[in-house]
């Protein structure tokens, strides 16, 4: 498998290089060169596979002369030792729970996913690389638990000071060892700037070899595929008993999680249609309705971790569908709803179902439920991609609940916090090259 460049689709490289890189050189984002199809075989067998099974089958195709099988085995049994229940909510409804990781983010599946494949190339090469990360909360915690300990990969995190939840500025910054928490006097906007600006100066590209563990970086994107192919292990005999239609709404920021989804989908998996929903902070639904692509400056919303106004993955959605709006259409649509929905749902939800959703998933439930209307013979999945408990606040106070605190959280909020300091892109260059 080649990737090649989206800017640039001349430009190719292998797995191990795009890993690397994180992006083209041209500023593109590696996509595929194709997109592999599962046998029947595999789906008729998927019940009585382990989740590693499946996951060997699903990413071989695309590390395959990179990686040996006996090493994505390692990495995947590193990856995937926790569990991703489908939830049931009705006779056609369910809720998919991707929080049952280190850190309770979905993200905790990418991000060590990457963090193994990077460990595994840093080991050859006996160099090292930096990660370089701007988190609004979620990633950084996932990339810094992903990341401990993996030889050869130092990861520095910026955060924006005083604008990430207790419980994500502990994730962050207590873990020492090869991870450092820098905090940044601004926004998450300044964190992700200065990034960028490092990631284009000479005087630091020269000594160190940075990469980013975002989205855009292959290895965190493509594993998310295993929760569609995972959630569909657990549905497949009640999909054949009642016939009906599978399909997901997806949580949605950067557009990673749903993009991998429809990758899945492209690879065979049966699911009839996609549903990205989104908050205010609406783009995509807008692109829907008007075919005009037109970024904005990100408002904030309490599912803060889809507050995106430039969703970076798009394009990569755009490819799949040969840059088609009607060709899109036939398989995805994307809605958007308000903070004032959102806390209504999750209110709906606890009521009708007794069960408590995030923000996030709430979004997600409302995207399904405006779908289902009006499309009555399919069984809908959405994505719960955080415990209710890293949204404490408004969740408790949304509810008039008071959630128990698991214990992994209980740990972590007893260490002592360790971070730098910093004011401006000077002091992000002087620490880089200290
Ligand atoms: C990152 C994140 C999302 C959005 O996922 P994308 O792949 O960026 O669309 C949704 N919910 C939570 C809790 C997240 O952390």
């Amino acid at each position: 498998m080649k990737y090649f460049s989206l800017q640039t689709p001349s430009h190719t490289a292998s797995f191990k290089e795009a890993v690397i890189q994180g992006i083209a050189p041209d500023k593109g984002l590696y996509y595929p060169d194709h997109i592999p199809v599962l046998s029947p075989s595999f789906f008729n067998q998927i019940e009585k596979m382990s989740p590693v099974e499946i996951g060997m089958e699903v990413m071989h195709p695309f590390i395959e002369g990179v990686l040996s099988k006996g090493e994505l085995r390692k990495v995947l049994e590193g990856v995937l030792d926790f569990e991703f229940p489908v939830i049931p909510l009705n006779e056609h409804m369910a809720s998919l729970e991707l929080f049952h990781g280190p850190t309770l983010a979905f993200k905790d599946v990418g991000a060590r996913f990457m963090a193994q494949c990077l460990g595994l190339f840093s080991e050859e090469k006996q160099a090292n690389v930096t990660v370089l990360v701007a988190t609004s909360g979620d990633t950084g915690g996932a990339v810094a638990n992903g990341f401990l300990g993996v030889a050869g990969v130092n990861v520095v995190i910026l955060y924006p000071s005083g604008k990430v939840s207790p419980i994500q500025e502990k994730q962050l910054t207590t873990l020492g060892q090869n991870i450092q928490a820098l905090e940044v006097s601004g926004s998450f906007d300044d964190c992700q700037a200065m990034v960028k600006t490092a990631f284009l100066d000479q005087e630091i590209t020269q000594h160190k070899q940075l990469t980013s563990a975002n989205s855009i970086n292959v290895a965190r994107w493509l594993p998310q595929m295993l929760y569609y192919f995972l959630a569909y292990k657990q549905l497949k005999p009640q999909l054949d008993a009642s016939g009906k239609d599978l399909i997901f709404s997806v949580p949605s920021g950067n557009f990673g999680n749903i993009c991998a989804g429809m990758v899945a989908r492209e690879m065979g998996l049966p699911v009839k249609h996609f549903i990205a929903a989104t908050n205010t902070n609406k783009v995509v639904p807008n692109f829907m309705e008007t075919g005009t692509y037109l970024p904005k400056k990100s408002v904030a919303t309490i599912s803060n971790a889809m507050d995106v106004g430039d969703p970076s993955n798009f394009v990569r959605i755009l490819e799949m569908q040969q840059h088609s709006l009607a060709q899109l259409k036939k398989g995805f649509s994307s809605y958007s709803f308000s903070d004032a929905q959102t806390k209504k749902a999750m209110k709906e939800i606890l009521k009708k179902y007794a069960y408590t959703a995030d923000p996030h998933g709430a979004v997600g439930y409302l995207g399904l439920e405006s779908y289902q209307k009006e499309h009555k013979n399919t069984y809908g999945v959405f994505l719960e991609t955080a415990h209710p408990v890293k949204f404490l606040e408004v969740v408790e106070e949304t509810l008039g609940q008071t959630l128990t605190i698991p214990q992994k959280i209980v740990e972590v909020l007893s260490k002592q916090k360790k971070a730098t300091k910093i004011n401006d892109y000077q002091g992000l260059k002087a620490f880089l090259l200290s």
